[in-house]
């Protein structure tokens, strides 16, 4: 049993004081006993959601383990994350994801919900089981690659719409390059054709181009079900950073300050409704290359919350409510989990960040096996104190 003491919550886009009180797994109203946690001036919210994961194992272990990725979540005040399925086994069956669900059930610290992938080992050529997965997964993706059958990806979103699940797409068209715009935006335009036809609920992971949010936008007026994701690397940074540094290396790719401001904007504009990390941990064998050879992808969860808190809060360019919907309340409603809160009731799965204060993010201080970031030695504020996942408390307090 806890109290947390001193700390603010998000009310009506503003912070207000408010003890917070957890009796086993629940938030309750008021308990005479309990023990205190000193949340002087923390900001006091709902465990966040993040989309897009990747915790490599089973598989790849030496970059990352659903024990050290859920630990970095925790560190990070992600108390639920979606799981992607580039793993050996794939989860493209019952019995692959079997083995993920057991390391789950086992090691997580934070709520994990594993993606089934949409094609088996998603080489895009034959579809996984999405009938029998269906019952076991909220959503399905071929994360890493995109599918660029358009009658297979259509029996795909066929299937998935019949079982009421949702599709995480990975949109890249293997006609282009990768730091080639059109490698993202001709592939929305051409999965929102089907999308068209079958009407299947669907979501766009790490959009980055301007033209990709000009289609999202489309789709969603013609009332299609119709989201996005932008993730804290393609808001924060532009390709005139990259300076050969492994670390901003990543798909899809750093791009151009228009872009940048285009991904910011349809965010601020609601077209992107999530902001979610694509974690993406290496070895720093895989990584410590020249560029040209290096692996994409960089981690994210534990500054997911000071870099949007510090470069889109803090600034004012939105408000406190925000920063719930993007991290909380929307990824849950897109994936239909229920929605949640601080009121008494709700499931304890809190997360406490210190909002008045800043300091240096470190790669010493780095819980996910992977040290590949390209914020390290930023200066930030909001990073997380104190997490809590069903009640217990998962991070902080040492
Ligand atoms: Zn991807």
């Amino acid at each position: 049993m806890y109290k947390l003491k001193g700390g603010f919550i998000i009310h009506n886009n503003k912070l207000i004081k408010k003890d917070i009180y957890i009796k086993d797994n629940l938030i309750v109203d008021h308990l005479e006993e309990a023990q205190e946690i000193d949340c002087t001036n923390l900001l006091i919210m709902p465990g966040i959601c993040d989309l897009h994961v990747h915790l490599r194992e089973p598989g790849q272990t030496a970059k990352e383990t659903i024990l050290t990725g859920t630990k970095a979540a925790a560190k990070g005040g992600v108390t639920t994350i979606f799981a992607m399925p580039n793993l050996i086994p794939y989860p493209d069956s019952l019995a692959g994801l079997k083995v993920e669900e057991d390391i789950i059930a086992k090691d997580a610290f934070v709520n994990v919900y594993p993606y089934a992938c949409i094609t088996k080992s998603e080489k895009g050529q034959e579809l996984s089981d999405i009938t029998a997965l269906a019952k076991k997964v909220l959503a399905f993706s071929d994360d890493g690659v995109g599918i660029n059958d358009y009658n297979l990806l259509k029996k795909a979103q066929q299937l998935v719409k019949q079982e009421k699940r949702i599709i995480c797409s990975h949109a890249e068209d293997y006609h282009y390059i990768p730091t080639d715009n059109r490698s993202e935006y001709m592939a929305v335009k051409k999965e929102l054709e089907v999308v068209k036809e079958t009407k299947v609920r669907y979501h766009f992971c790490h959009l980055s181009t301007k033209e990709s949010f000009i289609y999202v936008k489309e789709a969603q007026k013609l009332g299609l079900d119709v989201s996005c994701e932008v993730t804290p690397h393609h808001l924060f940074l532009n390709e005139n950073m990259i300076n050969d540094n492994p670390n901003f290396k990543m798909n899809p790719p750093l791009r151009s300050i228009d872009d940048q401001q285009a991904t910011i904007k349809a965010l601020l504009d609601g077209i992107a409704s999530v902001i979610a990390t694509d974690h993406a941990p290496h070895t720093k064998e895989d990584k410590n290359k020249p560029y040209a050879k290096a692996l994409n992808g960089i981690i994210g969860l534990e500054t997911l919350v000071p870099l949007v808190y510090t470069n889109l809060i803090k600034t004012g360019l939105a408000g406190y409510d925000m920063l719930i919907d993007w991290l909380v309340n929307n990824p849950r409603k897109i994936m239909g989990l229920d929605k949640v809160s601080l009121d008494s009731g709700n499931i304890a799965d809190i997360a406490c960040f210190d909002i008045f204060n800043s300091r240096i993010y470190k790669e010493e201080e780095i819980v996910s096996k992977g040290k590949n970031s390209p914020f390290i030695g930023q200066e930030l504020y909001g990073f997380c104190k104190y997490t809590f996942v069903n009640g217990k408390l998962v991070y902080g307090g040492e």
